[in-house]
């Protein structure tokens, strides 16, 4: 039988809508203390995030963020760069960020030109300064149960899976979509907690098959209504990670995920709504991330210093 206390709090009047809103929230308020703690320590944590070009919807991401880092405490700067930057001028910035040790988060906004690199870009930053959890050191890290600083979005959607209080150990999911930054991550986080996992992809031959069989399932595509209520199982927890534009009825965009909500909502016993859902937990796992990664060079330092002076 589920455990329904965990989502008691998060889950809105309608008993199924997971919010991440509020989930978001609980995770700030506790990087706000562990912020402070760091403080007291005589440690300031600091994002820098690096913005190359200019993309508007670059723009509301970074306030988001810049707005998250506000209420935590963390420092947070933004380094605008022109969209013609050099390769070798983009790595020395980032070299520069790496061993300054004012900086202990840095986070390269997605998308950069399409001449640059950003797997090649996230590899320049220093593993221990990865708040993104992109650095190929940081996404082996998971395959290796260490799941700390895992990739943002991947974490989110695992923590609104969590806060069902459905036990993941063995619990049977269908993961729609297999990104590096989404789904294959989410596979290694679920793996690491004693899930059943199936990852299925634009090649699987019978989407459904596979959908109605699982307890939960996670969809991250960027296909609206591509998961629709017949697809699961009665009672199953939707997490849905698409965010995608439609034009409303009103021909107004309109943002919306890769679940058919309404059709997902008859069947599913829990299921994140679009928006307002995974992207607000995501906002705030980076802000976790931003705290796991300065405590750990705040130790790192400390146990340097320490061998120097022994
Ligand atoms: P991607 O384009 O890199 O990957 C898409 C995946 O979907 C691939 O694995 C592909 O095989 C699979 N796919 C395509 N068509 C399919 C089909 N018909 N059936 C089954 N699988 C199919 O996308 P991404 O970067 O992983 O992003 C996925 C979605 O998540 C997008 O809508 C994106 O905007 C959103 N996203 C949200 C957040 C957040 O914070 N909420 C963060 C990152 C991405």
């Amino acid at each position: 039988m589920a455990d329904f206390s965990a989502a008691a709090g998060i889950r809105s009047h309608e008993h199924k809508h997971l919010d991440g809103r509020v989930l978001a929230q609980r995770i700030l308020d506790e990087s706000i203390a562990a912020v402070g703690d760091l403080k007291s320590s005589g440690w300031a944590t600091k994002i820098v995030s690096v913005t190359i070009g200019a993309v508007p919807a670059v723009d509301l991401y970074v306030r988001n963020q810049r707005r998250a880092a506000d209420k935590t405490g963390i420092l947070f700067e933004e380094r605008r760069f022109p969209s013609d930057i050099s390769e070798a001028e983009a790595l020395a910035a980032i070299g520069a960020m790496n061993v300054d040790p004012s900086v202990t988060g840095i986070i390269v906004q997605r998308p950069v030109p399409d001449r640059l690199s950003i797997k090649f870009l996230q590899s320049a930053i220093h593993p221990l300064k990865d708040i993104e959890g992109m650095h190929p050191t940081s996404i082996g890290n998971i395959v290796y149960r260490e799941l700390e600083l895992a990739p943002c979005t991947a974490l989110a959607a695992v923590e609104l899976l969590r806060a069902t209080g459905l036990d993941l150990r063995g619990l049977e999911v269908v993961i729609v979509g297999h990104s590096e930054i989404v789904g294959k991550p989410i596979a290694f986080l679920l793996m690491a907690e004693g899930a059943t996992v199936t990852v299925c992809h634009h090649m699987t031959r019978n989407l459904s098959v596979h959908s109605r069989q699982a307890d939960a399932v996670f969809v991250a595509v960027g296909k609206p209504g591509l998961l629709t209520g017949a697809m699961i199982k009665p009672g199953a927890a939707v997490i849905d990670v698409g965010i995608n534009q439609i034009a409303g009825a009103d021909g107004t965009a309109k943002t919306v995920g890769d679940a058919d909500y309404p059709s997902c909502a008859e069947v599913a016993g829990w299921i994140t709504p679009v928006p307002g859902g995974v992207g607000p937990v995501t906002v705030a796992i980076l802000m976790r991330n931003a705290v796991v990664a300065s405590r750990r060079q705040r130790d790192h330092y400390r146990r340097t210093f320490a061998a120097a002076n022994s």
